[in-house]
């Protein structure tokens, strides 16, 4: 998954050419094709950025089993691509360009991108969450040799190996058990003694014979010259480290939202996501946000698209008066 770091972006020289439009939508998630769809229907000629990762996080994964009006399923890429055409259809334009400075002191709101400056008379943001990193020697160096946050993406990778999943919650049990079907032991580091994943995804997982736990423990140092070799855990109970030889190592320990960009600008919660109400409504009138830049409780393509269509929905009143 992409890593956004605006950081150096301001000393970008400023580019010239302003484009005036009635909604601006920052992501090209579940969240920002559905607020395109349901402002373009309302005739307000939406314009998305895309930022680096189009289709937002769900075009990782390979099967979406838990989105309404598909009973067989459906490709994460298939259905982000649906929900762009749908979009693209009433008319909103979708655009490959990131917001690398933004003003919301008045409107019309400005947004910097890479290309031009756009002046928005509302804006919805849907810049959704990234995959939070241990922070620990080796990781960066060996991410993508054997670090991965994207089991979708890499589990094919790990044939008939033995792979460690850090975490506890949903997403680690969830993405551990689909490693199973590639690796041959998927080994799941915890720092509490229980899981905090729902109880059928506990129940599957220790259920599951490729999977085994270390629990109370964290991994201290990933280690490897040209990929991964190992890792070194902490017991944490003892304090007593130990150098464990594995082929992979797969981080799923929680998200950050993506709102450096509107730091000191719009109110944040302590943990950094997007202040809104049942409206969308950020403490700026004009401003709304969706999907997981300001949700970090249900976390679904369903969620975050439904908050996107209440966001364009808002934005007309807004824009309408009405
Ligand atoms: C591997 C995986 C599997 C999943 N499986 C499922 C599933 O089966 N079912 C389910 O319901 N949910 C699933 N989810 C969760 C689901 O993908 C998310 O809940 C959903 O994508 C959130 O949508 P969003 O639009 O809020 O944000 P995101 O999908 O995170 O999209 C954010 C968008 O913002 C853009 N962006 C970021 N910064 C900028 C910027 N500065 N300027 C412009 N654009 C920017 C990004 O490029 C991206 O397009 C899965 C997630 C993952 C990672």
């Amino acid at each position: 998954m992409m890593d956004f770091n605006f950081t150096g972006l301001s000393n970008l020289s400023a580019p010239t050419e302003e484009i005036s439009v009635k909604v601006l939508i920052l992501g090209s998630g579940p969240a920002g094709l559905a607020a395109a769809l349901y402002a373009a229907r309302a005739d307000l000629e939406p314009v998305v950025l895309t930022g680096m990762e189009l289709g937002g996080q769900v075009s990782l994964t390979h099967a979406v089993e838990n989105y309404p009006g598909f009973p067989e399923g459906v490709g994460g890429n298939e259905l982000v691509e649906l929900f762009q055409k749908q979009a693209e259809k009433f008319g909103a334009r979708i655009e490959f360009d990131t917001a690398v400075e933004v003003d919301l002191s008045q409107r019309p709101f400005r947004v910097k991108t890479y290309n031009v400056t756009y002046l928005a008379e509302s804006l919805i943001i849907t810049t959704g969450a990234t995959p939070r990193h241990l922070d620990v020697p080796g990781e960066k160096a060996l991410t993508g040799r054997g670090v991965s946050y994207c089991a979708t993406c890499d589990g094919w990778f790990f044939k008939d190996k033995d792979i460690i999943v850090v975490g506890g919650g949903d997403s680690a049990v969830e993405e551990g058990l689909f490693l199973t079907r590639y690796a041959k032991s998927v080994t799941l580091v915890h720092r509490r003694d229980n899981l905090r994943a729902g109880q059928i995804l506990q129940n599957q997982a220790k259920a599951n014979q490729k999977m085994k736990f270390i629990w109370n423990s964290v991994v201290t140092e990933i280690i490897g010259k040209d990929s991964v070799e190992a890792i070194r855990v902490k017991d944490i109970p003892s304090e007593k480290e130990y150098v464990q030889p594995i082929n992979g190592v797969f981080i799923f320990i929680g998200y950050s939202p993506n709102t450096q960009l509107f730091e000191g600008q719009l109110e944040l919660d302590d943990k950094g996501y997007i202040k809104i109400g049942i409206q969308m409504k950020t403490n700026i009138p004009g401003v709304f946000a969706a999907g997981e830049v300001a949700d970090p409780y249900y976390r679904q393509v369903i969620t975050s698209a439904g908050m996107g269509a209440a966001a364009a929905i808002q934005a007309s009143h807004f824009l309408y008066k009405v």
